[in-house]
């Protein structure tokens, strides 16, 4: 489980573990419309509200949550199908997911990937380019509730501050953990 603010670097730290291990992503459902580039099935599920709350009712979601005004939720059966095999599974979500698979996967790993500090998060959003000043706002203050709150839901903190040495501290806490081979699904 990998969750941190908007902006601070997730997705390239995902990118660069799949370099060194192998594990399976966890590909969203979203209501939030695709930004240039992303693609429906790799970076996430596309779908409009109905469809997400189809999930929803056919408890299809293993959590789901809402963020700026959208909705995520973690398609169930790929992750269940995934663990039942013994592979590695990694979820990129926000904190109140977290907070439920924390319930569901209590010996999960749980890393909290925070920025140097809010004004360098916001310089990361803002060179982004595709992220609004309205939403970099709501981005900035979730960030600062999310970084409160991190230590009752996660395990560890990474703090972001050089890629390749925050995805040699994930690396060693993934490596140091010997519950995240799912000893408890098999
Ligand atoms: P973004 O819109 O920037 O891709 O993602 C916004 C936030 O939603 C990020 O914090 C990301 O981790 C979170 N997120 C992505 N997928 C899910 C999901 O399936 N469930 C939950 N709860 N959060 C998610």
């Amino acid at each position: 489980m990998i969750s941190g603010p908007s902006g601070v670097g997730k997705s390239s730290i995902i990118d660069l573990l799949g370099r060194r291990r192998t594990f399976r992503f966890s590909v969203s459902a979203t209501t939030r419309p695709p930004r240039p580039g992303e693609r429906h099935g790799v970076d996430y599920l596309f779908v409009d509200r109905a469809e997400f709350e189809a999930l929803v009712a056919a408890d299809e979601l293993l959590e789901w949550a809402e963020f700026g005004g959208n909705l995520y939720g973690t398609p169930r059966r790929p992750v269940q199908t995934w663990l039942e095999e013994g592979e590695d599974v990694l979820l990129d979500i926000e904190i109140d997911g977290a907070r439920q698979i924390r319930v569901t996967f209590p010996t999960a790993l749980f890393v909290f990937i925070a920025p140097p500090g809010l004004e360098e998060l916001r310089r990361r959003l803002e060179g982004r380019g595709d992220t609004s000043e309205s939403e970099i706002r709501i981005r900035l203050e979730r960030a600062r509730r999310d970084l409160a709150a991190a230590p009752e839901v996660f395990d560890a903190l990474v703090v972001n501050r050089e890629l390749e040495r925050a995805v040699d501290l994930v690396d060693a806490l993934i490596g140091s953990d010997g519950r995240v081979d799912h000893a408890d699904t098999r």
